[in-house]
């Protein structure tokens, strides 16, 4: 027999298809090793066959087999080709996304029992033998026992004499290292609200593939996703469910526990490898039905996938920051087709690439608009931070939010201060006026270089000098930067000294507990505020929490990235979600130096579609996605020539493009990255503004075709960050 091995080489040269001579027994989707260029190295088995076209002289022998049951199924080898294709990276690449890299590596292993079973007592015994009688009365009796176990209590000759005569056998039983210590208690099964229902059966009946379910902040999403698994698993199907990485909490486990039990296997970030690699042999092996997890988790090794749910889809982490730069959700797709089941899609505030395709009809749209047994949503005021700078209030709190703060740790309640901090050492602001410094060319804010004290556009390149005054009203408190969690913490201290107050940001939460543990403390009300940056912003429920704070709520508006307006409308949504999901009902202070912005009046209403149709006819006019593509190519190396060359490459050949296909090309140049360095390689990008996809399988090739073992070439699409 043949075997078509595709070696475990991250590079372009040897992606093919190489063959071995093998057992009858090997099996496509085993792991192998081979002999390949003096060396021998991993390798996965892509098919087997009889014949071969090679001569038989020529073609050498599978190392080693693992032992294990073959790891990749069909469709890895369908996605494979697709993922491969599409971001044209090599097929061995792509092969990863599916095993645990642990596994890879060969660092973790199963972990077995070695249990003696009975088997006859029709042997024969010395009759001197007594503790050999003994035992064999005692297996017999009990059927079986650990090997160990039955050694410290008869002896291990005892023990290996009766199973050298036959009366006992040694079995090895996998353990399974599955993550525990979660809190399984009732099972909280709740009755459907009508609305709850009507989204099932839309689900259900709609022929679309993709559903998209818009549902304010408490509008009971969770359970909808929860029904779906459970109808999958009734007809007999597997599920995956995904969420941002931040959103899964200890409580969310519980959750999920209490209501699917071992059916469940839930991948997260806080397991050891021992763990992660016994979770995924439970989900292949069938043992688990459901994976749980974050963006990687879309690559389970589940088989006849009955639904495949995002959480919070319009979450930056579901876009990959390493080859193959995939986006979850085109994945998802994928899998869906090939599985022919649903995709479903969920968020409180939509992104709007996947609101449009609802309103297109592309993909079926379910609104849910009012909260769980109507509570109502949080009441937001705007508080006009240019007013309380001319009435001499410096501190980070106005007059309101310092007022409600009062008032919730007089009743004893909590509140959430929450930092905005994208985008915000960069941008520059006039505190008189609240005006922010953008581009003649591109209508984003500008970003301040303290290094090159200049300002720069991240979409175009422009540069322009730091003014000394507001171009708009002449006012000079030009800010950039502005107030961290420390000063915010210090400043509360001031203002309410018996206040218990947390703070969650990068700083507080290093190491992998970090973060529960702060969430721990907040959710047993060991504290009475508490601060916090865009970690706080998910997912979380407090019941007590009836206050949340939002400094410089405007910041992430100027952010010099077109989805500016789009991620402030997100975060204070998200934020504001955070209020009153118990009883009580909840109140927000939003604080900015531009209340009159659109972006946050359709925010403190509420009104997602308002916003939609808004920030869509205003992407229309300008060109930005999803009516063109963002498209960067980065260069990166050690060396300033080897980049520089590469780049040249990569340019000369969009320009020839553009050549050819002008009517693509809305914007094409090449520059320094923002960030011109980092780790030691500079960073140079092509960057392009596209009419549409058609052009980008070329712009891959270029960056396969410039990629050198000194300069990495990437391609960007979309890209989240611009830096
Ligand atoms: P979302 O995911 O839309 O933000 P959740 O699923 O977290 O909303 O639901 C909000 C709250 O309502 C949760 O505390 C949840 O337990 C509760 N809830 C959801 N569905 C029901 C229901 N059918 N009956 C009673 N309570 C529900
Ligand atoms: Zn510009």
């Amino acid at each position: 027999m043949y075997a078509q091995v595709i070696v475990d080489i991250a590079h372009s040269q040897v992606d093919k298809i190489f063959e071995y001579s093998c057992g009858d027994e090997l099996k496509a989707g085993s792991r192998v090793k081979v002999p390949f260029g003096g060396r021998v190295i991993d390798g996965f088995v892509v098919g087997v066959s009889g014949t071969s076209a090679f001569p038989p002289e020529r073609i050498k022998p599978v190392a080693y087999v693992y032992d294990e049951p073959p790891a990749l199924g069909e469709e890895c080898f369908s996605l494979m080709n697709e993922l491969s294709s599409r971001y044209r990276v090599p097929k061995a690449v792509c092969l990863r996304l599916f095993i645990p890299s642990e596994m890879r590596a060969g660092r973790v292993h199963e972990v077995y029992k070695k249990l003696v079973r009975f088997v006859s007592d029709e042997i024969k015994l010395a009759k001197t033998a007594k503790k050999q009688f003994e035992f064999l009365q005692y297996l017999k009796d009990c059927g079986g026992d650990e090997f160990t176990a039955c050694c410290q209590r008869f002896g291990r000759g005892a023990v290996n004499a009766v199973i050298e005569k036959g009366g006992a056998e040694v079995v090895k039983i996998k353990i399974n290292r599955a993550p525990s210590g979660y809190n399984v208690g009732e099972e909280d099964k709740k009755v459907l609200t009508p609305a709850q229902e009507a989204a099932l059966e839309s689900i259900e009946n709609s022929p679309q593939t993709v559903h998209l379910i818009h549902g304010v902040t408490g509008s009971g999403k969770t359970e909808i996703y929860l029904n779906v698994i459970s109808r999958a698993l009734e007809r007999g199907k597997t599920a995956i469910f995904l969420v941002p990485e931040i959103s899964l909490t200890p409580q969310m486990f519980s959750q999920l526990k209490r209501r699917f039990g071992d059916k469940a296997a839930i991948l997260h970030s806080g397991l050891t490898a021992g763990e992660r690699f016994d979770e995924w042999w439970r989900l292949k092996t069938g043992d688990a039905k459901i994976a749980i997890g974050a963006r990687s988790a879309i690559f389970s090794p589940l088989e006849n996938i009955g639904a495949i749910i995002i959480d919070e889809e319009h979450d930056g982490s579901y876009f990959s920051e390493s080859a193959p730069r995939y986006s979850t959700v085109e994945v998802a797709e994928m899998r869906a087709k090939y599985n022919g089941c649903k995709l479903i899609l969920g968020s409180a505030t939509p992104s709007i690439e996947a609101y449009s395709s609802a309103v297109s009809g592309e993909y079926n749209l379910i609104t849910l608009t009012e909260r769980i047994n109507g509570r109502p949503l949080p009441h937001i005021t705007i508080a006009d931070m240019r007013r309380e700078v001319k009435r001499g209030n410096n501190s980070a709190f106005s007059q309101a939010l310092r007022e409600e703060l009062a008032d919730v740790l007089e009743n004893g309640r909590q509140a959430i201060i929450f930092l905005n901090r994208r985008g915000y050492s960069h941008t520059v602001i006039c505190q008189d006026c609240g005006n922010v410094l953008k581009c003649e060319h591109c209508d984003v804010s500008l970003a301040y270089h303290s290094e090159e004290n200049c300002l720069k556009c991240h979409y175009c390149g422009a540069k322009y000098r730091m003014p000394r005054a507001c171009p708009e009203c002449g006012g000079i408190h030009l800010r950039y930067g502005g107030t961290g969690t420390q000063r915010v913490v210090s400043d509360l201290k001031a203002a309410f000294p018996g206040a218990r107050i947390l703070r969650m940001d990068v700083d507080t939460t290093s190491g992998k507990e970090g973060h529960y543990k702060i969430l721990k403390q907040f959710a047993d009300k060991q504290a009475d505020i508490l601060v916090g940056t865009q970690m706080i912003a998910k997912g979380h429920d407090f019941p007590s929490v009836t206050l949340v704070g939002i400094l410089d709520a405007d910041m992430s508006l100027h952010f010099s990235d077109y989805r500016a307006g789009e991620r402030t409308f997100q975060l204070i949504t998200q934020v504001s979600g955070r209020s009153g999901r118990a009883g009580e009902a909840g109140k927000v202070v939003l604080q900015t130096y531009s209340p009159e912005n659109y972006i946050l009046r359709y925010a403190v209403n509420y009104d997602y579609k308002g916003f939609f149709e808004n920030e869509i006819s205003l992407r229309r006019a300008t060109k930005f996605p999803p009516f063109s593509l963002i498209c960067r190519v980065m260069v990166t190396a050690a060396d300033d020539d080897c980049a520089l060359e590469a780049l040249k490459g990569v340019y000369f050949g969009c320009e020839e493009l553009r050549q050819r296909y002008p009517q693509e090309f809305i914007f094409l140049n090449k520059m320094h990255s923002p960030i011109k360095k980092i780790q030691g390689r500079v960073r140079y990008q092509v960057l392009m503004r596209l009419e549409g996809k058609k052009l980008l399988p070329d712009i891959y090739d270029l960056a396969v075709k410039f990629t050198t073992p000194k300069a990495l070439v990437y391609v960007e699409e979309n890209p989240v960050n611009l830096s």
